[in-house]
């Protein structure tokens, strides 16, 4: 009995040791199995419809993603993935942050499509919380999502944060997830009103599946996730690393530094001319520029500034070619925005008229014509005046002929009453 009791004793403590061990190894805060917990959060739904545009509801897309986006990251090891509504169905923000933190979440990712308010602008971005942690973590993620935004084509509008005028989170997702301590990202996949990102999803559910697949590949690289069923292994993806801000992270609300424009070449023939531009903002980076023929008064749609190292990192200048009306003085100014749409102009550039080629040829056929009518009228004063020169030869020709006729007769006449008069002289001698 003694010897079983002191079996059992020796048995607790076999198991104490290496339970005291794990609880000094893993603090508390750690969850015990180590299941990393997953919230997604379909943007919108119920009577909150969202961006609407030809047809297509963003609510309605969202759901899509989300539902795709959870079964893509259910393939993986050691994750336990919800979503904040499965229905069709309206939800408060706070109670979606609520959903998150009463599953002790690890993160939670809200999911939306963009419009913009004149539906100028396009491409990806992602929205994170301004505060400490939050901040970082919130960077780090979006870092990967953005790149993997990038690799497909979409521009990259950036990682940001925004705040309403108490100086909170302004998105009421982020804001409610960090009063509850959880982690959080708002995901602008891209815009429905602009012909740029319409390829990435006007093929239908596939592409909206496709998103959601995405997001669920930048999760699992986020959180080192593995699946034995896709054959991926991201244990060791370098996940870029954030600095915890010490303050509060505000948005970029000062323009570009720099846009400047110099003209390089004119063609005469087309019109075309060669802007050269320079465009920096040390805050944030350029997203878009566009110009002005008219001193600034009206602006083309804007375009993606040129980022040949990376979604981040925005060229220092950009040479394009455009199109200025012939016969018109132009005046030429170019915009440039930053990562939060803060516009930033030129100075004016003034082009001298180009010349319409067409209407040059056109002046230059007229001009040609009326040479040619002009040479002409000449020619032909010159002719007339040449014939009467030959209608006066031609009729002395003729005085000349009918005098020779006459004196060809006379000496006919002549000849033949002289052969009379020696006939008769010789008849009379005979006689005699
Ligand atoms: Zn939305």
């Amino acid at each position: 009995m003694k010897q079983i009791f002191f079996s059992i004793k020796g048995l607790c403590i076999f198991l104490a040791v290496p339970f005291f061990l794990g609880a000094l190894l893993f603090p508390a805060s750690v969850k015990a199995d180590q299941t990393i917990v997953i919230v997604i959060d379909p943007g919108h739904g119920g009577k909150n419809l969202g961006a609407q545009y030809e047809g297509y509801t963003e609510k309605d897309m969202t759901m899509i993603t989300a539902k795709a986006m959870k079964e893509e990251l259910e393939k993986y090891e050691g994750v336990a993935v919800y979503l904040t509504h499965e229905e069709d169905a309206d939800m408060s923000i706070k109670d979606r942050a609520l959903f998150a933190k009463n599953r002790d979440a690890d993160f939670l990712f809200c999911l939306h499509y963009n419009m913009s308010e004149y539906h100028t602008l396009f491409g990806s971005e992602v929205w994170v919380p301004a505060q400490g942690e939050y901040y970082a973590k919130g960077y780090s993620f979006a870092q990967i999502q953005m790149k993997e935004f990038s690799d497909i084509g979409l521009n990259s509008r950036g990682i940001k944060t925004r705040l309403n005028d108490r100086d909170e989170n302004y998105y009421g997702i982020l804001r409610y997830c960090t009063q509850e301590n959880v982690p959080s990202v708002l995901i602008e996949h891209c815009h429905l009103d602009h012909d740029k990102d319409k390829p990435f999803y006007q093929q239908g559910e596939e592409q909206l599946k496709e998103f959601g697949r995405m997001d669920a590949a930048a999760v699992a690289k986020y959180f080192g996730l593995k699946s034995s069923v896709l054959n991926v292994d991201y244990s060791d993806f370098p996940v870029p690393e954030t600095k915890v801000p010490a303050s509060i992270v505000r948005p970029d609300k000062t323009e570009p530094e720099l846009c400047r424009i110099e003209v390089s070449d004119i063609d005469q023939e087309t019109g075309q001319v060669t802007v050269r531009m320079e465009a920096w903002d040390g805050d944030s980076y350029i997203l878009y520029y566009n110009y002005s023929l008219d001193g600034g008064n009206t602006f083309t749609l804007p375009e993606p500034w040129p980022r040949p190292d990376g979604w981040n990192k925005s060229a220092r200048e950009h040479t394009f070619a455009i199109t200025v009306p012939f016969d018109q003085p132009v005046t030429l100014v170019a915009g440039a925005s930053n990562g939060y749409d803060v516009w930033a102009q030129s100075g004016p550039v003034s082009i001298d008229p180009v010349p319409d080629p067409e209407r040059l040829r056109e002046e230059e056929r007229i001009k040609q014509e009326k040479a040619l009518r002009e040479a002409q009228k000449q020619y032909q004063e010159i002719t007339y005046e040449d014939t009467a020169g030959q209608e006066e030869a031609g009729n002395i020709s003729m005085v000349l002929a009918v005098l020779i006729g006459i004196i060809v007769l006379c000496m006919l006449f002549v000849s033949f009453f002289m052969a009379r008069a020696i006939s008769s002289l010789l008849k009379g001698n005979k006689k005699r």
